[in-house]
């Protein structure tokens, strides 16, 4: 039994709407398709954001600037893994 993520309304198996608040229902490809879309721009992001930072800390405080870049590759290849599994 299922119930509708947006009234709690009881729902059969196969519901594509909530019979009550009349919330449609995505099938599960939909919702794995948003899962790689959101994963990908995570990973997406932690790159971008160690880049960033990497370029912001470069001139002051090298330390936190390879900190930074770490964080940048780690989130890279954690975005690899999600794609390969
Ligand atoms: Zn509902």
């Amino acid at each position: 039994m299922r119930y509708c993520d947006n009234c709690g309304q009881k729902l059969a198996d196969d519901s594509k709407f909530c019979p009550n608040c009349g919330k449609r229902f995505s099938s599960s490809n939909q919702e794995n398709n948003t899962t790689v879309i959101i994963c990908a721009i995570v990973g997406l992001l932690f790159p971008l954001i160690g880049a960033i930072l990497y370029y912001v800390f470069k001139n002051s405080d090298i330390k936190a600037a390879k900190t930074a870049n770490t964080c940048a590759w780690i989130g890279f290849l954690v975005q690899l893994l999600i794609f390969l599994i």
